[in-house]
C-alpha cells in the first residue's frame, strides 16, 4: 500500500465512523428519551419484601404516610437502577442496597432535584478499610472524579442504629455527593442550597458565632476541618438531634431546613 493508499483508507474509515455516528444518534436519542418516559410514568416496581425491608431498616421511611411512602419507594427504586453496588471482601444482598439507597432517599426528600448526578458507584466493605486513593484507613469516602462513595457497613450500620448521637456515615457520605454536584449546578434546589449554605459559612466569618460553636461542643472538631466537612456534619446533626440543633442555633437550623426542603423536627 503506498502513501496516497494509506490516506485514503484512513479517510474511508474516519468517513465510515462517521456515517455510523450520524445513523446512530436518533437510535440513541430515542432510546434514552424511551427509558427517561418509562421510568417517569411507570417507575421500577417495589415488591411486599423490599417494602418490609425498608421499614425495617430506614426510620425516616416508617413515619411517613403512605402518598409519601409511595413516592420514597419509587425513587428508592430509581437510585438503585442508576446507581450500580458493588461489595469487597463480603457479599453483597438486597438488604445492604436498600438500606443504603433509604438513606440516600431520606436526605433529599424534600428536593426536586433529589438523584444524585455525581455518583454513579457504591462500594461497601465489611468495616474500615485501606483506601487506595487516600493512602489511609477510612470508614468512609466520597470521591467526585470516579463519582464513588465507598461505606465501612459496620460504620454505615452504626449510623443508623444510633439515631441520636450525630454519627451517621451514610448521610455524611451522601451529602458530600450531593453538596458536590449542586456546586456544578444551576437548578432551583441547587441554588437555593448553596445560597443558604453560604449564609451559614457567612456566620462563621463573626468571630462571636464561631466561638459560640467552637464553645458548644456540639459538633466534633472535625466539623471545622474545610467547609465540606462542614455542612456533611451540620446534616448529620441536622437529622439525628433536630430539636437540640434549633435550639442551639436556630439561624442554622432554618437554613438547613431551606436548604433541604425538609423539617426533621417533625419526623422524629
Ligand atoms: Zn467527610
Amino acid at each position: 500500500m503506498d502513501e496516497v493508499d494509506f490516506v485514503n483508507f484512513i479517510l474511508i474509515i474516519v468517513l465510515l465512523f462517521f456515517l455510523l455516528f450520524i445513523v446512530s444518534a436518533p437510535f440513541i436519542v430515542a432510546y434514552n428519551l424511551f427509558v427517561w418516559l418509562k421510568d417517569s410514568f411507570f417507575p421500577p416496581k417495589i415488591d411486599n419484601k423490599k417494602r418490609q425491608i425498608l421499614s425495617n431498616n430506614c426510620n425516616f421511611y416508617s413515619r411517613l404516610d403512605s402518598s409519601e411512602k409511595e413516592r420514597f419507594e419509587s425513587r428508592v427504586m430509581l437510585f438503585l437502577k442508576e446507581v450500580n453496588f458493588s461489595s469487597r471482601k463480603m457479599l453483597l444482598n438486597n438488604e445492604i442496597k436498600l438500606t443504603v439507597a433509604g438513606v440516600a432517599v431520606s436526605l433529599t426528600f424534600g428536593l426536586y432535584d433529589w438523584n444524585y448526578p455525581l455518583l454513579k458507584r457504591v462500594i461497601i466493605y465489611p468495616s474500615t478499610y485501606f483506601s487506595k486513593i487516600t493512602k489511609n484507613k477510612h470508614k468512609g469516602e466520597y470521591n467526585p472524579s470516579f463519582k464513588l462513595i465507598v461505606f465501612s457497613w459496620k460504620d454505615f450500620k452504626h449510623g443508623i442504629k444510633y439515631e441520636s448521637d450525630n454519627l451517621n456515615l451514610g448521610l455524611h457520605e451522601f451529602t458530600h455527593a450531593l453538596y458536590f454536584s449542586f456546586l456544578k449546578s444551576n437548578s432551583k434546589d441547587a441554588i437555593r442550597f448553596i445560597e443558604n449554605f453560604n449564609q451559614i459559612l457567612l456566620y462563621l466569618k463573626d468571630e462571636n458565632l464561631k466561638n459560640q460553636l467552637l464553645e458548644a461542643k456540639y459538633f466534633r472538631d472535625y466539623a471545622f476541618k474545610n467547609k465540606y466537612e462542614f455542612i456533611a456534619v451540620l446534616i448529620e446533626h441536622f437529622f439525628e438531634t433536630p430539636a437540640e440543633l434549633k435550639a442551639k442555633f436556630p439561624y442554622i437550623y432554618d437554613n438547613l431546613k431551606v436548604m433541604l426542603n425538609q423539617n426533621p423536627i417533625q419526623l422524629k
